[in-house]
């Protein structure tokens, strides 16, 4: 008998806006999940969205869609938490910090009134913060509580190396670590192509004038794209829904696949009681394993300057 109360690929959707809703619609396309429930505190909304994706089902792989309530927790495998206010234009993640912590602390609450088993995956921004309130609140192991951390920033980085250096993605190994924000850095001594590292690859390559130049644009690209897409149209949802995708199928799926996902940091890096992406092994059980790897010095200094800037807005929060 299996030991979990959860129902084998139930996943729960908390906030049916912009980013739970694409996902949803991704998910339903992936054929990973059984069943997709949407819980918005919006009630109407959370039943429109559902309606709308259930009409769909014929066309998707077998799924069963619905708008949900509380009582989802209990049998939920995984929860992913979309819920709460949208970054303003010009406003930084930090600045979205008290409004986004009430209302995940609010969700954990209810989550463990009703005994969740669910593996949780915390995406409202700033997530790194948020990552830690839900794992303070919940007392639950550091694994079942992670965020979306820098996955989709580093589909941004290695969709843009691709694009330089006219290479396919799927053979780009690139990773953005640190804060999902700001502070966040590219890890180039993790950097190959198909193996190659980039000091092999550019001398090779001679398509750019100056390397060094470009690759500092390359990063600050990677950085600026949400504040970009924010300007351009209000909120950023297709890219992050399918990070999202890529994240909960290495759960459901029992994957094993090593993912810039946001976890607590318990002595690695020498970094402790701190929320933010370095490469982990994500399973069934959420985060199985952080693997600690040789960064070069100038990126163990950007993690602990990640560190420090997630480490204040943890005590302006006063958790
Ligand atoms: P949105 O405003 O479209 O949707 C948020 C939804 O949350 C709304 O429908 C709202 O009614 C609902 N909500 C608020 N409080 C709730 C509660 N207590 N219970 C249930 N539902 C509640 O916003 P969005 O564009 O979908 O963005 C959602 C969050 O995701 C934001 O914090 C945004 O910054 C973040 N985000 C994160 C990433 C990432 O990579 N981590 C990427 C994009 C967006």
């Amino acid at each position: 008998m299996s030991e979990h109360t959860w129902r084998s690929r139930k996943v729960l959707i908390v906030g049916a806006g912009a980013v739970g809703s694409t996902f949803a619609y991704a998910l339903a396309q992936s054929g990973l999940a059984e069943e997709i429930v949407l819980l918005d505190m919006n009630r109407d909304l959370a039943q429109g969205q559902a309606l709308d994706l259930a009409h769909g089902v014929p066309f998707f792989p077998t799924v069963h869609i619905t708008a949900g309530t509380q009582e989802d927790y209990a049998d939920a495998q995984v929860v992913v938490i979309t819920a709460g206010a949208k970054q303003r234009p010009g406003e930084t993640r930090l600045d979205l910090l008290h409004r986004n912590a009430s209302i995940v602390e609010g969700i954990v609450d209810d989550m463990v009134a009703r005994d969740s088993q669910a593996t949780v995956v915390l995406v409202s921004n700033p997530v790194d913060v948020l990552t830690y309130v839900a794992h303070k609140r919940s007392g639950w192991p550091r694994g079942r509580v992670l965020g979306s951390g820098t996955v989709l920033d580093s589909a941004r980085f290695r969709y843009l190396l691709s694009q330089h250096c006219g290479v396919d993605v799927h053979n780009v190994h690139a990773y953005i670590l640190g804060e999902h924000g700001d502070s966040e850095f590219a890890a180039w001594s993790m950097t190959h192509l198909a193996g190659i590292t980039m000091e092999e690859y550019c001398p090779a390559c001679h398509s750019c004038a100056d390397w060094a130049q470009e690759r500092a644009e390359i990063v600050q690209q990677v950085r600026d794209s949400a504040y970009h897409i924010i300007d351009y149209k209000g909120a950023t949802y297709y890219a992050v829904g399918l990070a999202l995708v890529r994240i909960v199928g290495a759960i459901l799926r029992n994957q094993q696949s090593v993912l810039t996902v946001s976890t607590v940091l318990d002595g690695e890096y020498g970094l402790k009681d701190v929320c933010l992406s370095v490469p982990s092994i994500v399973t069934q059980e959420g985060i199985a394993r952080v693997l600690e790897t040789d960064l070069a010095p100038d990126e163990r200094e950007a993690l602990a300057h990640s560190a420090t800037v997630i480490q204040k807005a943890i005590s302006a929060l006063g958790r």
